[in-house]
């Protein structure tokens, strides 16, 4: 979570936050079609975004699932024969289905207002992160599912779950995506989140406390208690540990995770934003640097070298979490003021951060860290604006759709499955009007999905059989 960061560092009063429930489904549900055996989409260009080349035109054949062959138009069409179902996309240009490295389906927060704020703080994260104190599991596992479904609309076929999801809500989530029951993309899930006591949230009842806390995290206090938060998890079948480190955590205590859940071929995605918890991150091992805004260069050598994935989560770039929670909450002229000016602050810094980034050779990927309710926006409308955002903090056109597709796929340990259009792979696609390298905010408008070989969404409206 950015959000720590920014009430630490800016003054922020949005130390306190609660949400609204908004898991109710939308009326509308997905048409969900069985898979077609064989499938043929045809469109006037395809990005490997891995070399930056674009195929024109490009056919691509789908079956069981999987892409079966990626070609030239009369190449592929060549090797069709049966029963193969064309869908022609027209001028519009196909890209693997999107990765999000990071985001948080069971979260919906709302800023709460001033006087909310500062009358009474009990920590940063209740209830808005910390639902398990208001709301049910039950009600918790339904806005996961919209959140989920959401994000599947707006092309994100695979995302990694970070924690906020209660004891099982996000590995029940992916088995029942898996099993068909609900719409939404590859969940990666981490179960509940390891932390250390007094990170996140404090000042609890103390009759409560540890029944709330032990509905959303787990607690590292010292070694054993660090493998032990690994089993639990590994017991609820996650598929990564994540952990937030802070100036508390210690490297033999982080170290002790990791080894514990390499042993059990889980990767390890640790939250740290100063230089003091990076460094912990770095020196234990860890697998992926979730946001990282503070890592210095010789940080960034050194993540390189010992081939650390950089995740970054530009969620507050820009002015995204003012027009956020501006809608919904009336703030004061002072808190107004405080926002406006560590918003360019907050900005520059984070244009800074990428080049560093880009200058170090360090591996990269990006995820939204979207755990915000955002009026007018879908959670994968929102999730996709702040990809597009890293365009607008210097990333190139072509690195920003790698850290979001081939990049992010390394990071998940899944290249041989997801991240480009490859025979071989998922057939997980999606589809934009135009060219999205020389306008990125194309993938703010996603217009075709497909996951698995099943459509998921074809605004192009020119579907039809051979
Ligand atoms: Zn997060």
């Amino acid at each position: 979570m950015i959000l720590m960061h920014l009430i630490r560092n800016e003054h922020m009063n949005v130390s306190r936050i609660f949400s609204y429930a908004v898991g109710i489904f939308a009326a509308t549900q997905l048409a969900a079609q069985s898979p077609s055996p064989t499938t043929l989409i045809k469109a006037a260009r395809l990005l490997d975004p891995r070399s930056g080349n674009v195929l024109s035109p490009a056919d691509v054949l789908v079956e069981n699932g999987k892409i079966k062959e990626v070609g030239p138009a009369t190449q592929v069409k060549a090797h069709a024969s049966g029963d193969v179902k064309t869908i022609d996309l027209g001028n519009a240009t196909l890209l693997p289905g999107l990765i999000d490295g990071h985001t948080h389906l069971f979260l919906d927060i709302v800023r709460p207002p001033d006087a909310e704020a500062q009358r009474h703080e009990n920590g940063n994260f209740a209830p808005g992160l910390l639902l398990a104190i208001v709301e049910s599991p039950t009600k918790r596992a339904l806005l996961g599912a919209q959140m989920a479904r959401e994000d599947l609309e707006s092309g994100i076929t695979t995302l990694r779950n970070l924690g906020h999801s209660g004891i099982d809500g996000d590995t029940e989530l992916r088995d029942a995506i898996k099993a068909g029951r609900v719409a939404g993309p590859r969940i990666l899930a981490s179960g509940r989140k390891l932390i250390t006591r007094g990170d996140y949230l404090w000042n609890l009842n103390p009759a409560l406390a540890d029944a709330i806390l032990d509905q959303e995290f787990l607690l590292i206090d010292g070694t054993d208690r660090a493998r032990e938060a690994v089993r639990r998890n590994a017991f609820q079948n996650v598929d990564l540990i994540k952990v937030a480190a802070d100036e508390n955590l210690t490297v033999p205590e982080l170290a002790a995770v990791i080894e514990e859940a390499h042993r059990k071929h889980l990767k390890v995605a640790v939250h740290a934003v100063d230089k003091t918890s990076i460094q912990t991150a770095i020196d234990a091992g860890a697998d992926s640097i979730e946001h990282g805004n503070e890592a210095t260069e010789a940080q960034l050598k050194q993540m390189r070298d010992k081939g650390i994935f950089f995740d970054l989560t530009p969620t507050s770039y820009d002015g995204f979490l003012r027009k956020a929670s501006e809608q919904l909450v009336l703030f004061s002229a002072a808190s107004r003021a405080a926002f406006a000016s560590a918003e360019s602050g907050r900005t520059r810094q984070y244009d800074q951060l990428v080049a560093r980034v880009l200058k170090s050779g360090v591996k990269f990927a990006a995820g939204s860290d979207m755990c915000w309710f955002y009026p007018g926006k879908t959670r994968g409308e929102a999730s996709t604006e702040i990809f597009v955002n890293l365009r607008a903090a210097g990333m190139p056109a072509p690195e920003v759709i790698r850290a979001i597709t081939t990049n992010a796929a390394e990071m998940l340990g899944w290249q041989d499955r997801i991240g480009s259009i490859e025979p071989g792979k998922f057939a997980d696609l999606i589809a934009v009007a135009g060219d999205p390298i020389a306008d990125i905010s194309e993938l703010e408008r996603i217009r075709f999905v497909m996951k698995d070989g099943r459509v998921i969404r074809n605004d192009f409206q020119q579907e039809h059989s051979k």
